[in-house]
């Protein structure tokens, strides 16, 4: 009889904490946890922002799973092009898909194409060195104001990171280009745009406060867009919102000159249209009573949210962005987790409790049926010449990371592994 075998295909946080959940409940599996790209952890590591590396610090937590040998890595292994989905099936007792949000999710107004705008999914895999959006043309030099679209978290880190200054990014694992660029750049104002208000802002308190502390920029708010309370909102998001309320309301009653930058929260405008001929010139935004207004600004980033792109052969509602599952299950002996499973939302640890449910049902249909396999995977890549990434090579490039690192960063990021 073959032993149990499971795919998990994308080494984020949600498909790592599957893998862990799986082997705590059946250590005798083989787990292979798969990965498009070269180094492991997802969003740990290309979304998380690089100024926040105590959320970074639970990759220690991954180290200590995948250094056990069993979840085996495969890195540099995509979905699609190396293996088919057909394939993993034909290998694998389950596969397990965590293959996350990565596409950026259109505004669809006029412009959106122009020079200067990008989407956030774009823009943060550049500052965070991702080998898909390290290249991205993104020019920061004649920018004096940026407008972030979007009233979520990845708003906040967007403005935040373009608001720093060099020493306050220097512990940072910020990409060597955005160093340069954010370091130099002019910019003077970063207004944060939401189509509603500030009781409907996604943001969490300690990701809002933080923009009261930054050393060169002051956010700003007009007091006459805060309510006198937050009103009916549901109980478990109630502290939240008031910790939010009272946090705009010190923003709107500190000093917008007393530093040289200013981060501004213009609430109920939603962007209609980018505007410039070569290059972003402005972004014309409408309130609710139908007025429209023109904002110039010479970057623009849409922070709206994502949506999956797995390849061809995974199913896909585009209409929802994720793919099609009941509680996880897309089909039988196929899963997916985290953000493909339940789309962009949630933080870390909302991916281990959904790895866990998830291996979970995994163990559960298996229970029923296990059906034989055909043979180990490494034999099929080797036959295509696809090159494998092991743990191996991902500790070496690791450890060559951090000892590139310069001025008080704790890694200097690499676009590739590191030759053995
Ligand atoms: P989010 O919180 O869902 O925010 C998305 C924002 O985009 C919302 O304000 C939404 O407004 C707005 N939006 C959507 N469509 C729009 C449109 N057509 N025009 C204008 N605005 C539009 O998501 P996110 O910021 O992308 O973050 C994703 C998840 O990661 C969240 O759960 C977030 O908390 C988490 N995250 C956490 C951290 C952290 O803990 N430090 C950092 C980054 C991200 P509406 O509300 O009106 O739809």
């Amino acid at each position: 009889m073959t032993a149990l075998r499971v795919a998990v295909v994308g080494a984020g946080p949600a498909g790592l904490y599957t893998a862990d959940a799986l082997l705590r409940k059946r250590p005798e599996a083989q787990v292979d946890v798969i990965d498009r790209l070269f180094a492991p952890y997802g969003l740990v590591r290309y979304g998380v922002a690089p100024d926040h590396q105590g959320t970074k610090a639970v990759t220690r937590v991954f180290d200590r799973l995948m250094g056990k040998g069993n979840p085996r890595f495969l890195g540099g292994v995509t979905l699609g092009r190396d293996v088919s989905l057909a394939e993993l099936r034909a290998r694998y007792h389950a596969v397990v898909l965590a293959i996350g949000c990565p596409a950026d999710r259109p505004l669809g107004v006029p412009g959106e194409g122009l020079p200067g705008v990008h989407g956030s999914g774009a823009f943060v895999g550049w500052y965070n060195a991702h080998p898909d959006h390290a290249a991205a043309e993104v020019d920061l030099a004649r920018v004096r104001r940026a407008v972030v679209i979007g009233n979520g978290n990845v708003a906040i880190d967007v403005a935040r990171i373009l608001s720093k200054t060099p020493a306050e990014l220097a512990a940072s694992d910020l990409a060597d280009a955005a160093r340069g660029a954010i370091g130099a750049s002019g910019i003077g104002e970063i207004v944060i745009v939401g189509r509603r208000g500030p009781i409907e802002a996604g943001f969490t308190n300690a990701e809002l406060a933080e923009l009261g502390r930054l050393s060169a920029a002051a956010p700003m708010v007009d007091a006459a867009d805060l309510p006198e309370g937050i009103g009916d909102v549901a109980e478990a998001e109630r502290r939240m919102k008031e910790a939010n309320l009272a946090t705009l309301r010190a923003f709107a009653g500190a000093d917008p000159a007393s530093k040289p930058k200013r981060i501004r929260f213009l609430f109920h405008r939603a962007p209609v249209a980018f505007l410039g001929g070569d290059r972003l010139e402005g972004v014309r935004l409408r309130a609710p009573d139908g007025t429209e207004e023109t904002l110039s600004c010479e970057l623009a980033v849409t922070c709206i949210g994502y949506r999956a792109a797995p390849p061809a052969d995974v199913p896909f509602d585009a209409g929802t962005g994720i793919l099609p599952n009941s509680a996880g299950r897309v089909a039988p002996g196929l899963y997916a987790v985290g953000w493909a499973r339940r789309g962009p939302s949630g933080v870390i640890p909302t991916n281990r409790a959904d790895g866990i449910a998830v291996a979970d049902l995994v163990l559960a249909d298996l229970e029923a049926a296990m059906p034989p396999r055909e043979g180990d995977i490494i034999g099929l890549l080797a036959g295509r010449g696809a090159g494998v990434v092991t743990w191996d090579d991902w500790t070496r490039t690791d450890k060559a990371e951090i000892a590139a690192a310069e001025g008080g960063a704790p890694r200097r990021k690499r676009l590739s592994v590191c030759p053995a």
